[in-house]
């Protein structure tokens, strides 16, 4: 007999754990040239909480892209940038997660569960995964 699959097309809050980032650039670090399905270089993470990722493309541009590029970036408004990476419209990440009990979604997933799987994702421990939207 299948696992029971749950699934919901809810928005669940983006926790900044960083998994997605970890799994595969976004469509927007695609098109910039980042390396596909391995983490992605601009993914940064904060300095005073070590488990708070953000996006280098909009915290410093100027380290992941040639001068031209970065000016032409930074001088989009930054809601239109933020529009852009998709920022603000909950956990993009459509990984599933395996367990004995069945098929769970990874955005709803609590906050503490997000940041041990970036963690096991940091030290390789985890199979990558390419399902962003
Ligand atoms: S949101 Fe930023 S850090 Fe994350 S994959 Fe896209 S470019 Fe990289
Ligand atoms: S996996 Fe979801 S919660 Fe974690 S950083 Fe990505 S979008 Fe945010």
């Amino acid at each position: 007999m299948s696992a029971p699959y749950i699934y919901s097309t809810e928005v669940h809050p983006c926790t900044h754990c960083g998994f997605c980032c970890l799994a595969t650039p976004c469509q927007v670090g695609l098109s910039v040239g980042f390396p596909d399905k391995q983490p992605c270089p601009a993914l940064e993470w904060d300095e005073q909480d070590k488990d708070k990722s953000r996006c280098g493309l909009l915290a410093n541009p100027k380290r992941y892209l040639p001068p031209p590029a970065a000016a032409l970036w930074q001088s989009l408004p930054e809601g239109e940038r933020l529009s852009i990476m998709d920022s603000g419209t909950g956990c993009s990440m459509k990984a599933r997660v395996v367990t004995p009990e069945g098929v769970v979604e990874f955005a709803p997933l609590a906050p503490e569960i997000k940041v041990a799987a970036a963690h096991s994702a940091r030290a390789g421990r985890v199979v990558t995964l390419h399902t962003k939207k």
